[in-house]
């Protein structure tokens, strides 16, 4: 897969893009935001991995995903960010991120992030996601628990996708409101109803109220 690393520290970015490279990817780097737009102009990589304070910015990461996402990027995005910066974890995931690893962080855990990551990528591009008993047919947006087909309204749809496709993350019910009914709602209390109702139709367990709000309660 094409990797785009986005970290200035040279000591931290070696062997991030030793240890990629071993493991078969083409590793593009770029030590500041600059050559990261530049780098992203030209191809579109499969999987970003960016750390979060860059020359540039002490948000330079953050700027970079948001820009990214604007311009339609629609891969995962893991960020690497400092261990003080708690509130930049969840600052991260709101501006498009995936998941993120806390410096210093192990190489094994950066590559189990960066396999389960791209795991969804190779799974989007084959159109199905699979979670366990759970089956999305991206394709014809259609639904499967343990093998039968299950009817779901388009926002129901739409809502258990987001969430397949973002399994680590925790999306707040106004996130999911903003992002699924968009300007045609201004209650969050549609996105509860809409829970129950995938519950209902499909499992219990499909998804997970956490603090903060929901996400995929299925394992791989
Ligand atoms: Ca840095």
């Amino acid at each position: 897969m094409r990797l785009l690393l986005v970290e200035d520290e040279p000591n931290i970015a070696r062997p991030v893009i030793r240890a990629l490279e071993a493991q078969g990817h083409q590793v593009r780097h770029a030590p500041d935001l600059q050559t990261a737009r530049e780098l992203l102009a030209e191809a579109e990589p499969d999987l970003m991995i960016l750390d979060v304070r860059l020359p540039e910015s002490e948000d330079g990461g953050f700027i970079l995903a948001r820009e990214a996402r604007q311009a339609g990027y629609k891969g995962p995005i893991l960020f690497m960010t400092a261990r003080d910066a708690l509130a930049d974890r969840v600052m991260g995931l709101d501006e498009g991120g995936d998941d993120y690893v806390v410096k210093p962080f192990d190489l094994p855990e950066l590559l189990a992030r960066v396999r389960a990551l791209l795991r969804r990528v190779s799974e989007v591009k084959q159109s199905r996601v699979q979670y366990g008993p759970l089956e999305l047919d991206l394709t014809n947006r259609s639904v499967r628990w343990a093998g039968r087909p299950v009817e779901l309204s388009g926002r129901e749809y739409a809502l258990l996708e987001r969430l397949a496709l973002f399994p680590g993350r925790i999306y707040s019910p106004e996130e999911l409101l903003d992002l699924i009914w968009g300007e045609e709602a201004s209650d969050p209390g549609v996105v509860k109803v809409c829970v129950h109702h995938l519950r209902s139709k499909l499992d219990s367990r499909v998804v997970r109220t956490v603090p903060g709000g929901y996400r995929l309660g299925l394992e791989p």
